[in-house]
């Protein structure tokens, strides 16, 4: 019998862009929860590096953000637009 073995990034519980809180539409319509949430592409999301890093990331991030960390935790420690675990 064949099995099949399904990816979630282990970010996603806490994540808004998987929880689709961030982008509008309906879920369905989120191509990166296909190409990096629910695939073993989630270890390349900027997303992911940053919760990992900090435990917050900022709405404004997507999974393959060109922002550098630094500028992205600058963003973090200015409290803007960063989203929280919970
Ligand atoms: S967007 Fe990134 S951090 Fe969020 S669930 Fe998807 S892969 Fe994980």
């Amino acid at each position: 019998m064949k099995t099949t073995t399904s990816f979630v990034c282990p970010k996603s519980s806490v994540c808004k862009l998987y929880q689709n809180r961030i982008l509008p539409g309906p879920g369905t319509s989120n191509v990166y929860r296909i190409l990096y949430c629910e695939s073993n592409r989630y270890k390349d999301c900027v997303r992911h590096r940053i919760y990992r890093k900090t435990g917050i990331c900022p709405d404004f991030i997507m999974p393959n953000s060109k922002h550098t960390d630094d500028y992205i935790l600058k963003k973090i420690e200015e409290g803007d637009l960063a989203d929280s675990l919970v």
